[in-house]
């Protein structure tokens, strides 16, 4: 039996060859997701081996963040934005899981293996039914896997509103985007290492409200997690 599904994995291999995510270029045997090319390419931030640097940087004196990284620069012009892209608007949900193993696998042996607990981003509960998935789960997910951490989602939770964003000016915005998360079951972090997940971060607003939603808890210590770090858009 494991012969013949043998058989016929590689017999439609032929005619439906996989392509690498990247690139698009066929994959070959022993190749997953992305081409043996774009996985030596991919430029890494490897933020998990400093402490200081220019992610932890957006949030001095904001908020209070332990660790921060990231797996890759999100650059324009880049092969690697349009992983990001199919992530969020292309269905391609299995994308956040294999991104999350990945970055667990970079992650896992460094100081990052303090953390207790992984929570991802809400994602608007609209959103979220028009996109089928909430990507920063999918990558929490992945992540969980490899660092053989729990992820929960039932912690942070997204406010509903009705009114839009774009109708508002700058610091009614700002306003919203801190009331956009509230906390709950909070007991379940007391005292915990949290590691706070996100697709992509540009200037780390949303990680900001969604960290100081989370340090209302007692005694927690938030750390962050994103695939994505776009440093210069
Ligand atoms: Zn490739």
């Amino acid at each position: 039996m494991k012969i013949i599904l043998n058989y016929l994995y590689h017999f439609f291999r032929l005619f439906f060859p996989s392509h690498c995510e990247a690139c698009n270029k066929n994959l070959l045997k022993g190749e997953k997701t992305l081409c043996f090319n774009c996985l030596l390419d991919i430029p890494k931030t490897n933020f998990h081996k400093e402490k200081e640097n220019s992610l932890n940087k957006l949030f001095y004196g904001i908020t209070n963040i332990k660790y921060s990284t990231a797996f890759f620069f999100f650059r324009k012009g880049s092969k690697y934005r349009t992983l990001i892209h199919k992530l969020k608007y292309k269905g391609k949900d299995y994308l956040g899981i294999e991104l999350g193993r990945m970055s667990g696998a970079e992650i896992k042996d460094s100081f990052f293996s303090e953390i207790d607990i992984i929570i991802p981003v809400p994602l608007h509960p609209a959103k979220k039914r028009i996109r089928g998935y909430n990507q920063s789960e999918m990558i929490s997910k992945g992540l969980s896997e490899i660092m053989d951490k729990p992820y929960k989602t039932d912690i942070l939770l997204r406010n509903i509103f009705t009114e839009t964003q774009t109708k508002k000016n700058l610091e009614e915005r700002r306003k919203n985007v801190n009331t956009a998360f509230k906390l709950k079951n909070q007991q379940y972090i007391e005292g915990k290492h949290v590691l706070l997940v996100d697709d992509v971060v540009t200037t780390g607003s949303t990680l900001i409200a969604c960290a100081n939603e989370l340090l209302k808890s007692k005694n927690v210590v938030v750390s962050i997690f994103s695939v994505a770090f776009a440093d210069n858009l």
